[in-house]
């Protein structure tokens, strides 16, 4: 295990960056961030930052030399900039399984080729490739195969003719065509594995979205019997297959055939924050206990939570800016306020989050509709 005291570095400036520097820096280690911005989310609480592009070969060069190990905050960060890192330093996530989750195409590809459970998808990387598509791929969703986020990058589409107009208007670049799943529940399931192939998976959590955003996780998931079990299980056969070291998280629809895969973010996720109050271990707890080659953590729930996201929107009333009432947040039991330090708040934006933790999700909700009504979030 590395020394409390060393130095962890990070690529990327967030706010999932943050709150890996708040557990890093708990566990008595030092944060380096590497990211172009030198006053975002995680530079603002790290211990030092230098502020460069990722692919900045001098810079990362400097970064290298300063610290013990490598994570990443951010899958876009290129798969070449870790390679080079790895090269000479633990890298927790290495850049193969990074380059499978930045492209569509590849994960959806590693998905079937390892027999785990997908909806039905095709490749477009031509026209012909659409005027071919099957027919049971409509009514679908169009996807860049890159650096789609939150919704964007992904358009409906009915029929093959819509399929086409969308995909010329847009410039025709690679993307992933996927039939619509009749999804009951969206679910996401962070599992950590270890450099030794130790795994910890946490429990499910059930995700609402509203507008392709992320707007409400409530855990325990509200599931069948067995389907928690499952999801888990898939989860950890997932990571194994990638030979996975880090924070995983693994997005699934729950349907009425069973689990379909969704994606994967190689990194902490924002359904998983609620670990941070909820959980023995947090998922950046873990993060930076995998890269300290530290021994995992128990994943164990100690209590229901519900996580309502705060967007940049709860800062506006029409076009009027106005302060949210966050001293009523506060003051509401079992309410945990996180603000990640963004100077602007955009809509859409994420500004922070409420966990709301209780001994039952039903109260858990509770106090989740309490803290809506306060921000005056939509419910
Ligand atoms: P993604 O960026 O792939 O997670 O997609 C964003 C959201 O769009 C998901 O959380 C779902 O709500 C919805 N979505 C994505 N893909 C599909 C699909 N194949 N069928 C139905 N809904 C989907």
């Amino acid at each position: 295990m590395l020394p409390p005291g060393s130095w962890l570095g990070c690529l990327g400036g967030g706010q999932l960056g943050r709150m890996f520097v708040h557990a890093a820096q708990a566990l008595g280690y030092k944060v380096l961030i590497l990211d172009p911005d030198a006053s975002g989310p995680a530079a603002q609480a790290a211990d030092d930052v230098i502020v460069a592009a990722y692919d900045d070969a001098a810079a990362i060069a400097r970064f290298a030399r300063r610290v013990a190990a490598v994570t990443t905050e951010f899958e876009n960060v290129p798969a070449a900039t870790l390679e080079r890192l790895a090269a000479n330093l633990p890298t927790r996530p290495g850049a193969e399984a990074v380059r499978i989750a930045q492209d569509r195409r590849r994960e959806k590809r590693f998905f079937a080729d390892h027999g785990l459970p997908v909806g039905r998808f095709a490749i477009i990387e031509r026209a012909d490739d659409l005027g071919r598509a099957d027919v049971g791929l409509f009514p679908g969703i169009l996807k860049t195969a890159t650096l789609g986020y939150d919704g964007k990058g992904q358009w409906r589409v009915n029929s093959r003719e819509q399929a086409l107009l969308a995909w010329m208007s847009v410039g025709q670049p690679p993307c992933v065509l996927e039939a619509l799943v009749p999804f009951h529940r969206e679910i996401s399931v962070l599992v950590a594995r270890s450099r030794d192939g130790a795994v910890a998976v946490w429990p499910v959590q059930e995700n609402e979205h509203r507008d392709g955003i992320l707007a409400r996780t409530l855990v325990p998931a509200r599931l069948d019997e067995g389907r928690p079990e499952a999801a888990q299980a898939l989860a950890a056969r997932l990571v194994a297959a990638l030979d996975y070291v880090g924070v995983l998280a693994v997005e699934m629809f729950v349907t009425a055939d069973g689990l379909l895969l969704n994606e994967m973010a190689p990194r902490p996720h924002n359904s998983g924050h609620y670990t941070i109050e909820a959980c023995e271990t947090s998922q950046f707890e873990q993060q930076a206990r995998i890269l300290a080659a530290a021994p995992l953590g128990a994943t164990t729930l100690v209590q229901s939570a519900v996580m309502v996201n705060v967007l940049g929107d709860v800062w506006f009333d029409g076009e009027v800016r106005r302060e949210p009432r966050f001293a009523d947040v506060l003051a509401l039991p079992g309410a945990h306020l996180h603000l990640y330090g963004k100077a602007e708040a955009r809509r859409g934006r994420k500004m922070g989050h409420v966990t709301c933790t209780a001994p039952t999700l039903t109260e858990a909700l509770a106090t989740a509709d309490a803290v809506s009504r306060a921000l005056g979030i939509p419910q």
